[in-house]
């Protein structure tokens, strides 16, 4: 932590990156800790590759994040997704620090940062997923935290920034999101705690779980009434699969699936659920959810992903029945043989 605070203490010009496929923890922290750098008088860049998903887009400065952050070497000023808007931040590409939250490992960063860019500048990593191992120059990673948002009350109000109520609304959201409205497992009394601070400081918890969890668009429950259509359970594994047709005959986007796993987790009999996605290129999402019990982190990781205990997933090659038998296979021996994952 101390390092941490010295690094932001350091800095001017700072790029704040955090994963593709972005989560409302994801979008949440950026934006909560944008506000809180802002307030220090950084320069702060908020970068998104995956830019701001829809459900996302009521919460205060989501319109500054940027897709493609300038680096250095130019070649950026202009963003494919705003499209003739210059980016915010001053920098020009020339940074002093960049963080990067809420992702696992640094391909999870997307075109948001590729460390060759920034040959050089100091990488904070602020993350809360057991699986991370530390790649940045300091490394602030709590698997205890429930979302990224918890992490960054902590360190903001250390930064000697107090909590107004932007910040305070985004930084909700990111653990409300996390914890499914403080329903899974990761929420801890301290996580209530924090939820406590917040709302204090202006953040409405029923607008926002309005927000998050009640408005969905036309496009997400007809993908939702097609995946529950083609559901399976193998043995005590619920599964399902959206591919780019269906989400085309849908009208949907990626993002208009992205909560299906949390329902086929309500179901009795299943211990694993699981869906998978079609992304554009061919390459598979897979997202998993399991009952306590089961734990998902070290089967994601040995797929090449990352995650939680109880939520966790990965990205494979295609096509998909191809990825759907690696995981399933992969989830049967896990099931078969718990003590493995001691
Ligand atoms: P999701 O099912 O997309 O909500 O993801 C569940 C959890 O697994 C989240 O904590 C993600 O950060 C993590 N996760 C999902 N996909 C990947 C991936 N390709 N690599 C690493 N972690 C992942
Ligand atoms: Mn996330
Ligand atoms: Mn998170």
């Amino acid at each position: 932590m101390n390092a941490a605070l010295t690094l932001i203490a350091q800095a001017r010009r700072i790029l704040v990156v955090t994963h593709i496929e972005p989560d409302g923890d994801a979008i949440g922290s950026l934006l909560g800790l944008g506000w809180a750098l802002m307030s220090l008088g950084k320069d702060a860049t908020l970068a998104c590759a995956d830019g701001v998903p829809a459900p996302f887009r009521f919460l205060p400065g989501s319109e500054n994040v940027v897709t493609r952050p300038p680096s250095p070497h130019g070649g950026a000023g202009m963003d494919p997704l705003t499209r003739g808007l210059t980016y915010p931040g001053q920098a020009g590409g020339r940074y002093d620090l960049i963080i990067g939250l809420d992702a696992s490992d640094p391909s999870r960063y997307g075109d948001a940062y590729h460390p060759e860019r920034y040959p050089g500048i100091p990488l904070l990593v602020i993350d809360h997923h057991v699986t991370n191992e530390g790649f940045g120059t300091v490394n602030l990673i709590d698997p205890q935290a429930a979302a990224t948002a918890e992490m960054l009350v902590a360190l903001i109000s250390q930064l000697g920034v107090a909590l107004d109520a932007r910040i305070a609304t985004c930084l909700l959201a990111g653990l409300l999101a996390d914890t499914l409205g403080f329903r899974t497992a990761n929420t801890r009394p301290e996580t209530l705690g924090v939820a406590m601070r917040l709302m204090e400081a202006g953040a409405n918890l029923t607008e926002l779980t309005h927000q998050l969890f009640e408005t969905k668009s036309l496009a997400s429950l007809r993908v939702l009434g097609r995946a529950l259509a083609e559901m399976q359970l193998d043995s005590r594994i619920l599964w399902t699969e959206i591919s780019q047709a269906t989400l085309r005959e849908c009208g949907a986007t990626s993002g208009d699936a992205s909560g299906i796993v949390n329902v086929l987790s309500s179901v009795r009999d299943a211990e694993v659920a699981v869906v998978f996605r079609e992304r554009p290129d061919g390459s598979v999402d897979v997202g998993m959810r399991s009952a306590p019990g089961v734990n998902l982190a070290p089967i994601a990781l040995r797929l090449g992903g990352g995650g939680h205990p109880q939520a966790a997933g990965c990205l494979l090659p295609g096509p998909l029945p191809a990825a759907r038998e690696r995981v399933l296979e992969e989830l049967r021996r896990s099931l078969e043989s718990p003590a493995e994952e001691a």
